[in-house]
């Protein structure tokens, strides 16, 4: 959380501390991440859409993720990294150079074979921005609707869905639907927007996220980093560190 905090100060990285509302149908107590959060307050029946009956109002860091993207590409060249594209199929293949981070998701399932892992499909709207400043989420528990509202300057991102099992990346068009339905129902004023784009991705899970070294038989050290689930973004900057640190190193990532 801080380093995106820190992250907000630079227009370039695609990060805006944004206020906003997470509710729910049911009643309920605020999860204790919640609590801790900057500016947490409980919300006023009178300051929720219609059929919900909980919610807290908290900033968060929203993150614009191709334009983040975009900037860590930018700080990585920085530094004198070179980017090679291509698909690896042994982690012991000595190209690879003496240490690898795996740090390919899905793909462990092949490369450190993990059958633990699991896709979970997930679909967003784009759509413009008809100015909504703040973010709205319900907790929808398990279920594979779920139901966010994100602004980023001229664009919106609506959510979304958690299909459990799916990874085709292809956007299905009712889900589209049923994500601008159930957005629009919360905030009438996306009823006028227009689709920009359709994302979809497949977020890889795993009950315990991997972060550890392995020595392998071929003598090649490995350094897994992969399992992140909806969580990946979150919990980055966070395992970034952790892998700094197995590898005996200390300073900035
Ligand atoms: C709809 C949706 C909403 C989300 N919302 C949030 C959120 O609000 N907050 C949050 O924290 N997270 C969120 N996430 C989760 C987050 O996006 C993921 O946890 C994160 O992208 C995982 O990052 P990763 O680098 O481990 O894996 P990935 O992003 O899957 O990247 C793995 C990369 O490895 C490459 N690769 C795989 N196999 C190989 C191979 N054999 N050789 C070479 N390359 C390979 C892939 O092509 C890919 O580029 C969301 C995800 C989705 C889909």
């Amino acid at each position: 959380m801080g380093i995106f905090r820190t992250l907000a100060d630079d227009p370039s990285a695609g990060v805006r501390i944004t206020p906003g509302i997470e509710a729910s149908r049911h009643t309920g107590t605020p999860p204790d991440w919640a609590t801790t959060l900057p500016g947490f307050l409980p919300c006023t029946p009178a300051a929720l859409p219609p059929s919900f009956t909980t919610g807290y109002r908290f900033e968060v860091p929203l993150v614009d993720m191709p334009v983040y993207l975009a900037h860590l590409h930018t700080r990585l060249i920085a530094t004198g990294a070179t980017i090679a594209k291509g698909k690896v199929t042994d982690l012991d293949d000595p190209r690879l150079g003496p240490v690898v981070v795996n740090c390919a998701g899905l793909g462990s399932r092949q490369l450190a074979n993990d059958s633990t892992l699991r896709p979970i499909r997930g679909q967003h709207v784009i759509v413009t921005n008809p100015g909504i400043t703040e973010f709205f989420s319900e907790d929808t528990g398990t279920s594979p609707d779920l139901l966010c509202i994100y602004p980023h300057g001229d664009t919106v991102v609506l959510g979304g869905t958690a299909v459990d099992g799916r990874e085709d990346l292809n956007p299905d068009p009712a889900a589209a639907d049923a994500i601008l339905s159930r957005c629009t129902a919360v905030e009438p004023r996306l009823a006028g927007a227009r689709v920009l784009a359709h994302r979809v991705g497949v977020r890889p899970t795993r009950a315990v996220v991997r972060v550890e070294v392995e020595e392998r038989p071929s003598g090649r050290t490995v350094l897994h980093n992969y399992g992140h689930g909806g969580a990946g973004v979150t919990l980055s900057w966070g395992c970034a560190r952790d892998i700094q640190r197995l590898l005996g190193r200390t300073g900035p990532c």
